[in-house]
């Protein structure tokens, strides 16, 4: 019996069925669910959160920044509406040295939107880019969110899934995605071994208000215990994404306003005038991990789930959406030729495709954080040397430019902006 078969057989078995079972409706699940469902895939989402929950202030108060190729993507999906996202574009980049309470050295590393013609990315509030997911998942006929909805069991069978629920449904599908954040219990279940490490940092985020505009111009400032971003928001605000000791993390966050805002002021350079936190505060502890391997049978991992790396370049999601475009344009092409979604040589495609940017990013992020993150004459002087370089030469600024804006390697036709 063909797995096409099994699979429709099977629709009479489940509760459910459908082409590709997503589990984990975050950021990258969701944008996966919405480009097979508009390429006319039946796909289930299986989610333990219920939807409202996530797009309430309290629940994710980061803002991203969106690469201009994920930018792309986003506008072919349908999800970009940069008003209702109330999206910031990034002019320029400035990056600088710094001490706490002295302030930043002149910068040695500036990138401008002038150079390539495009800003160099957007930043939106994740709130508000899950709000236009939600929305877009609810028009799609062929994608059914189960939220909240916990996984008990999953069987990988040689021409399905079938998955039980936490409520007793049941599910079937031919290829089960996992998109279940870093600790990935799916990936854990399925025996995929990663490997990687936690950084002895944490990510304090928080919104600032300040006196004077920011320009739309993002600052890293490199203090001692690493990266400390300030990323334009509309209006005069910023999210901060302040990399801190693991150990002082605690203390800081239990602060009170005036001593917090004290602290903040220590660290910020005088360019935006007085600055006051508005809103709440959160801390991430900051881990790498990458997946040995992107896919098993009948299964992938995508975004998080199979790599997460340090936030100092704000690559994180933007690698989880590359997933995104070429996932599904593997399984898109699949499914025009007929061919089984889950065939190892399917998903060979993807894991090929993927594999080199997702562990590259890592790596680079890791050891431009290593080389930052401390206040070592020698380091201080070999990265002020290296930058200094990249900000010279003209052509080098640009390849940085053209990598993080995405634009890697062989594009997935979504990141150009077309259609799958
Ligand atoms: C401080 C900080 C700043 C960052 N800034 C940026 C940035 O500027 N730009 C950028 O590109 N990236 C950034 N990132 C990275 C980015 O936030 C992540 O890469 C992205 O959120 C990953 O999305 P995801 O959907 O893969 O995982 P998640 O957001 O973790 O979503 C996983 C989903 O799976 C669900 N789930 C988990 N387990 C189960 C289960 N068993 N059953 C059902 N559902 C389940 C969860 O509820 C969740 O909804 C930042 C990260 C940090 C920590």
């Amino acid at each position: 019996m063909s797995a096409e078969a099994h699979h429709r057989g099977m629709k009479h078995a489940a509760d459910l069925s459908g082409d590709v079972l997503v589990v984990g409706g975050g950021l990258v699940g969701a944008t996966l669910a919405i480009a097979l469902g508009r390429a006319g895939l039946d796909v289930l989402v299986v989610e333990h959160l219920a939807p409202p929950s996530t797009v309430v202030p309290a629940f994710d108060g980061r803002v991203s920044s969106i690469a201009y190729a994920s930018v792309r993507l986003l506008e072919a999906l349908e999800l970009w509406d940069a008003e209702r996202l109330e999206a910031q574009p990034i002019l320029d980049i400035i990056v600088s040295d710094g001490t706490v309470r002295g302030g930043a050295a002149s910068p040695f590393l500036h990138f401008d939107h002038g150079e390539i013609g495009t800003p160099l990315g957007h930043l939106v509030e994740n709130r508000h880019l899950r709000i236009a997911q939600h929305r877009a998942l609810a028009a799609l006929p062929t994608v059914h969110l189960l939220a909240p909805a916990a996984l008990a069991e999953v069987r990988f069978g040689p021409h399905g899934v079938d998955a039980q629920l936490a409520d007793g449904r049941q599910v079937s599908a031919t290829l089960c995605i996992a998109a279940d954040g870093r600790d990935s219990p799916l990936r854990r279940q399925v025996g995929i071994k990663s490997l990687g490490w936690s950084y002895p940092q944490s990510g304090i985020v928080t919104t600032v208000a300040h006196e004077k505009p920011h320009q739309a111009i993002a600052q890293q400032l490199f203090l001692p215990a690493g990266p400390f971003a300030i990323l334009p928001m509309q209006g005069n605000r910023c999210s901060l994404v302040w990399t801190e000791r693991a150990e002082l993390t605690p203390t800081l966050m239990a602060l009170d306003e005036e001593r917090f805002t004290a602290e903040l002021a220590a660290r910020f350079t005088d360019f935006l005038g007085d600055v006051r936190p508005i809103g709440p505060r959160w801390s991430y502890p900051l881990r790498l991990h990458l997946a040995r391997t992107l896919v098993a049978s009948r299964f992938a991992l995508a975004g998080d789930a199979a790599h997460a790396i340090h936030p100092i370049a704000g690559q994180g999601l933007n690698l989880g959406l590359r997933d995104v475009a070429a996932l599904s344009e593997v399984l898109v092409d699949a499914m025009r030729l007929g061919l089984d979604l889950g065939a190892p040589d399917v998903l060979a495609r993807y894991e090929r495709w993927r594999r080199f940017d997702a562990a590259a990013m890592a790596l680079a992020t890791d050891a431009i954080n290593a080389l930052f993150s401390n206040d070592l004459p020698p380091l201080r002087a070999a990265r002020d040397a290296g930058l200094g370089l990249v900000d010279r030469v003209a052509p080098l600024r640009r390849l940085f430019m053209g990598l993080a804006g995405g634009d890697v390697g062989e594009v997935p036709r979504l990141l150009k902006g077309a259609a799958l």
